[in-house]
């Protein structure tokens, strides 16, 4: 068995850490959590990704769940090679951004009216700012382990356990801006009560991602987000739905109102730039309209609604079709199933998958997984055995133990029934030493 990645991979790696910050570009590409060198990437086609060295895997990942149609997709190709040749970008107003923001409204109907921007960060970031000017409050709630992009004020998570005033995560972050963040526990209400019986006319905003995915996957518990939304309603804050993973991911639409959630913002990303840089915000008609040019709400982009980003985005949902998500939906059980059966015949130890449609998160512990400190309590060095072992067999996982599988449309049953005896070897070498 030949290890990934190859000779090419490793020395574009050295060069990389020449010129950018640690050879890569967001800090979980450079396998810092699993350890050894990145797979630099060459191309990605239908579910596949090959290396620079030539090198084949099956993509789990899928640019972190953006490309829901798997790689390269034909029919959004074409539309991005139609609005490329109208032009990048133009600075203004051009048809391409009302037809995409048309096609969300028709499948996300509570977007009375959004706004397009260039990342799910800025998303989130400019959905709170409207929060906080639309109720004159300026904190926010978010819960230990939600991640909601990279801007000052959500790069908090409080200690496992207690509710607690946000600490920041990262150096940077001025102690006030983090402090008008409140994190408590996914799925625990009562947490979430005691901050509003505390802060309650303090709070502009809740914040949650309705199936929590970026730390491994944990579904709400039932009742959690209804809950949660009869609390802010009692309390005059507002709730933001952030889909900026789960929206299209899970159903043609956004995930919140199944789960009982019925959100006054929703963020968008990922899926709907169709694999190009997209972000989107909106709400309610009310809300929305405190953005500026309608209010004083000031946000602003150079490229926002770009014209390409736009195509790409309007071509996936247009292709979008309810069988899509039943496949996405048998695929992953189907991936579930062997994963369980795996682990078990190959006696792995404790091992959960939780999974939420094409979703899925690995636990090297045992069930249950409902919030942060319980996923925190994976085996990682576990992981990144069974992540390495299963790399060198042509699978690619997410390199970090808390990050989630995603699948796309592109990926065959028969694609993962051949990725069995690689996911074996995995769990083999997951046991360690002898194993
Ligand atoms: C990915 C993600 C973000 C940040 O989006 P970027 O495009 O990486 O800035 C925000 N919220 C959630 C839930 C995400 O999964």
């Amino acid at each position: 068995m030949t290890r990934a990645p190859g000779p090419r991979s490793r020395a574009l790696f050295r060069r990389a850490r020449r010129s950018l910050v640690g050879g890569v570009d967001s800090p979980v590409r450079s396998f810092a959590a699993v350890g050894g060198v990145p797979v630099f990437v060459r191309s990605g086609r239908g579910a596949y990704l090959t290396d620079v060295d030539g090198r084949r895997y099956l993509d789990f990942v899928n640019s972190w769940g953006a490309n829901l149609r798997g790689g390269a997709p034909p029919a959004v190709l074409r539309a991005i090679r139609a609005a490329a040749a109208d032009g990048l970008s133009f600075g203004a107003p051009s048809p391409r951004e009302h037809e995409l923001a048309e096609l969300l409204r028709a499948r996300v109907p509570e977007l009375g009216l959004l706004r397009f921007v260039n990342s799910g960060t800025e998303a989130v970031m400019s959905a709170v700012r409207v929060a906080r000017g639309v109720t004159g409050r300026s904190r926010v709630v978010k819960f230990a382990g939600g991640y909601h992009g990279h801007s000052d004020g959500l790069l908090v998570r409080a200690g496992s356990g207690v509710a607690a005033q946000g600490l920041p995560d990262s150096a940077g972050v001025p102690a006030a801006m983090a402090a008008a963040t409140l994190v408590a526990p996914y799925n625990d209400l009562p947490a979430l009560e005691r901050l509003f019986e505390r802060y309650g006319s303090e709070i502009a905003a809740v914040l949650v991602e309705p199936v929590a995915a970026n730390m491994g996957v944990v579904v709400p518990v039932p009742g959690f987000l209804a809950g949660l939304g009869r609390l802010a309603r009692r309390h005059g804050a507002l709730t933001i739905a952030d889909e900026v993973l789960t929206g299209f991911r899970l159903r043609p639409g956004i995930a919140a109102p199944g789960l009982g959630l019925a959100p006054d913002l929703v963020t968008l990303g990922k899926i709907i730039g169709g694999g190009l840089p997209v972000g989107a915000y909106g709400g309610r008609s009310a809300v929305m309209r405190a953005v500026a040019p309608l209010g004083p709400v000031y946000q602003a982009g150079t490229l926002s609604g770009n014209p390409v980003a736009m195509a790409a985005g309007a071509a996936v949902l247009r292709s979008l079709r309810p069988a899509d998500y039943a496949r996405l939906e048998r695929r992953g059980a189907r991936l579930e199933e062997l994963l369980r059966a795996a682990a078990e015949r190959e006696r792995a130890g404790p091992f959960h998958v939780a999974r939420a449609g094409s979703l899925l998160g690995l636990f090297f512990r045992e069930p249950p997984v409902r919030d942060d400190a319980a996923a925190r309590k994976t085996d990682r060095a576990r992981y990144a055995r069974f992540f390495h072992a299963a790399l060198d067999r042509g699978l690619y996982l997410p390199p970090s133990p808390l990050e989630a599988l995603f699948l796309s449309t592109a990926l065959s049953e028969e694609a993962i029934d051949r990725s069995r005896p690689a996911f074996e070897a995995a769990f083999r070498a997951a046991r360690g030493a002898g194993g």
